[in-house]
């Protein structure tokens, strides 16, 4: 933690003037930004792992240190992680100008990779994807200043051109998945659910580990029927009565993509406040038994990356069952490639809190919520 009380309160003290300084700063970057980012500036090596000061209290419109600085994607995690701090409390034009800054940085990058090599296109498209949705959240904004909307527009429809050229890149939503009425889904109840309360901010993986499975024979007709039998269970069970099925997707050993509840509503896969703005993907199989196939896995990661993109969702964010509850789910097996996918180690074990519906849990494994 840094530990310089007079940074914030000079940053107040220079209150109008730093206002003057910011427009000058921002034309000078917006010369930058359009003469190209080659620059050879580096910011000073101490300043990458600093951690961010506390944020002030009141409404700053002191200029960003990262203003101005070279693109890198150093520059777009501090960029990240001062939206995430003294930049709650910035005013608009910086806290849009760090929005249009990391969507500008993920399209430049996207497009120096696909210039590299094209064949890169399916991965690069994860990245445009953010770009662009990012640019159109932008576009929404009343307090989006002229340079900025146009900045935005160009940027978004550029992404839209990469993606659609660029082989293997799909727009959002358009992994392969099948649709509900394709596999028999039971009309959903909407009183029932809670409209999600915003954009997706984590993923939770489970498994069904069902007592009586329906045995799959790689025939859509089985798996259609496993689905059915998950959703039936969800919306009949004594414990659960949801309005429809808890997950938003479910993935069969043979790679198919099932959507599952509308991501329009709250999942009800995590129970409680672990559903708020959390994705649920089920795969189908109990992988405390089994070892995931490789095409469920492959299917996993096309739709965990798509999803990641399109709400710009960190790897760390994306989690088993058991992170956030005393459970087996998603199974050992599954699990692995949850913590490699991570890139790191298991998340901490749930807290005493978590602990108490467990029994409940083990007697019924469709009992998810
Ligand atoms: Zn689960």
């Amino acid at each position: 933690m840094r530990s310089s009380p007079g940074s914030s309160s000079a940053a107040r003290a220079v209150g109008g003037r730093s206002a003057q300084v910011g427009t000058a700063l921002l034309g000078l970057f917006l010369a930058l930004s359009t003469a190209g980012c080659r620059s050879t500036q580096r910011p000073p090596a101490g300043d990458v792992a600093e951690p961010p000061p506390p944020y002030a209290p009141a409404q700053s419109d002191a200029v960003p240190g990262w203003l101005g600085e070279p693109l890198s994607w150093e520059k777009l995690a501090r960029v990240e992680s001062w939206l995430a701090n003294e930049g709650r409390t910035a005013t608009a034009i910086w806290r849009n100008e760090a929005e249009l800054t990391l969507s500008s940085g993920r399209l430049t990058f996207a497009r120096r990779e696909l210039d590299a090599d094209p064949a890169k296109a399916p991965a690069v498209a994860t990245r445009l994807r953010a770009a662009k949705a990012g640019f159109d959240r932008l576009l929404l904004r009343e307090d989006l200043n002229a340079g900025q909307r146009r900045r935005a527009s160009e940027g978004a429809e550029l992404a839209a051109k990469l993606l659609a050229g660029a082989p293997g890149a799909r727009p959002p939503g358009a992994i392969a998945t099948i649709a509900r009425a394709d596999w028999g889904a039971l009309r959903a109840k909407p009183a029932l659910m809670d409209r999600t309360s915003g954009p997706y901010s984590r993923i939770t993986i489970h498994h069904s580990a069902d007592n009586d499975p329906v045995v799959l024979d790689g025939s859509p007709g089985r798996t259609f029927a496993a689905a059915r039998d998950i959703q039936r269970a969800h919306m009949n069970g004594k414990e659960t009565r949801y309005g429809d099925i808890g997950y938003h997707f479910l993935i069969d050993p043979f790679g198919r993509v099932l959507e599952g509840r509308d991501l329009a509503y709250q999942g009800a896969h995590a129970m409680g406040d672990n559903n708020i703005k959390n994705v649920g993907i089920c795969l189908i199989g109990n992988f405390d038994q089994d070892k995931p196939s490789e095409a469920a896995l492959g299917a996993l990661r096309r739709l965990v990356d798509d999803l990641r993109g399109r709400y710009s969702i960190p790897r760390e964010r994306v989690y088993g069952h058991r992170d956030l509850r005393v459970t087996r789910c998603p199974g050992e097996n599954l699990n692995r490639w949850i913590v490699s996918y991570r890139g790191g180690a298991p998340q901490a074990p749930p807290t005493a809190l978590e602990v108490k519906p467990q029994a409940a849990a083990s007697r019924s494994p469709r009992s998810v919520r």
